[in-house]
């Protein structure tokens, strides 16, 4: 299918690359990295990363199994943990050879049954532990049954220990990770004092290698980072953007004072002007926060400022200073401070910025 001139996001896998060196040199040789590429690796496409990554990461991580189908089915071999599966798709996770995290004896004891059932040897599951962000794991004090349910099979072997910090971006929270990161240590001993085997540890994300690089155990797990965004300035400075969104101008409209340009007549011309319309709208992530000049784009090197309402599929921006044709090349961001001013403007964080590019919109590697 000829797609060209539509609205794409390119991802830069040179910037990708240079993200994932970047993180490296803050961490010991042996220490493993997961890479995280869910949400569509935040709104990219994770089997184009993953497939970049594959021999360059230890292991991938997803949320749901459904996302870890999509891996491998695209031929991805490297280890998926699943992050939060669900007892209904453990079966088709065995299928799949994708590992889960499992958080509490309900999926435990499910994934124990079911690898009794159908004769698993050594299976691969990884056990998370809460430590204070109260979202999913065991407790501490569930060690002790855990124990005696591994000392009964054969079928499953703990591929690694995990948890999750609350604040790790957050230096005013030190004193609480260094609890959790403390408690966490706590638990990985308990569990290596009573196995023959060693599994893997990690509690660190993106804000916490950066934060709590000590704190790295046998494995960290990356997602924001390797996609250009550290816990402030001065880290994301050293990153590199991955996610670029394109567009082109669809038509160009010359508006007369006192006329108005889109729904709900918001924006009123208070002299003639230029206006642009760029194929790209809520639909395909961009905020509704973002209309009526609270955001921009790019065209021919100047900021052209959304004029009105975002619609579902468009925008319109002033380009009445620009020089500028019909097919123009818009940039709607292509770098972090761009991304960070529409996270800004729509009161949240990169991350949402980022996940909530649409699937319609093409994806293609730079
Ligand atoms: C999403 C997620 C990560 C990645 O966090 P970043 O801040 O994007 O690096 C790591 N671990 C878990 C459990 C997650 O859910």
């Amino acid at each position: 299918m000829n797609n060209h001139h539509v609205t794409v996001l390119e991802i830069d896998t040179k910037a990708l690359e240079h993200n994932l060196n970047y993180f490296k040199q803050k961490l010991k040789q042996e220490t493993k990295i997961l890479a995280v590429v869910k949400a569509f690796a935040y709104g990219s496409d994770s089997v184009l990363i993953a497939k970049f990554l594959e021999n360059k990461v230890d292991y991938f991580a997803v949320a749901y199994t459904t996302e870890g189908i999509a891996l491998r089915d695209a031929g991805i071999k490297t280890p998926i943990l699943v992050l939060h599966p669900q007892i209904q798709n453990l079966q088709t996770l065995i299928d799949y050879r994708l590992e889960p995290n499992l958080y509490s004896f309900k999926i435990f004891e499910a994934f124990l049954e079911l690898a009794d059932k159908t004769l698993l040897m050594n299976y691969p599951i990884h056990l998370k532990f809460n430590t204070g962000l109260n979202r999913l794991g065991f407790w501490h004090t569930d060690i002790p049954k855990i124990l005696s349910c591994l000392k009964e099979t054969k079928h499953v072997k703990v591929q690694s220990i995990f948890s999750h910090l609350a604040a790790s971006e957050d230096l005013e929270e030190q004193e609480f990770t260094i609890n959790q990161i403390n408690n966490f240590t706590y638990i990985a001993q308990q569990f290596y004092n009573h196995l023959d085997y060693k599994p893997i540890l990690h509690i660190l994300n993106t804000s916490g290698v950066i934060n709590y690089a000590k704190a790295q155990y046998n494995m960290v797990r990356i997602g924001i980072g390797l996609y250009g965004f550290g816990n402030n300035k001065e880290e994301t400075n050293q990153l590199k953007n991955t996610h670029n969104l394109t567009s082109i101008i669809s038509q160009i409209h010359l508006i007369n004072p006192g006329e108005t340009v889109g729904y709900n007549r918001a924006f009123v011309a208070a002299g003639s002007i230029k206006s642009a319309t760029i194929p790209v709208g809520h639909a395909d992530g961009l905020s509704r926060r973002l209309g009526n000049k609270k955001g921009y784009v790019i065209i021919n090197n100047k900021k052209a400022p959304i004029i009105g309402n975002v619609c579902m599929d468009m925008i319109m921006v002033d380009v009445t200073k620009i020089d500028c044709k019909e097919g123009d090349k818009v940039i709607v961001f292509n770098n972090q401070e761009m991304i960070q001013h529409i996270a800004d403007v729509a009161e949240t964080i990169p991350y949402e910025t980022l996940t909530s590019i649409s699937q319609r919109v093409k994806k293609t590697l730079k």
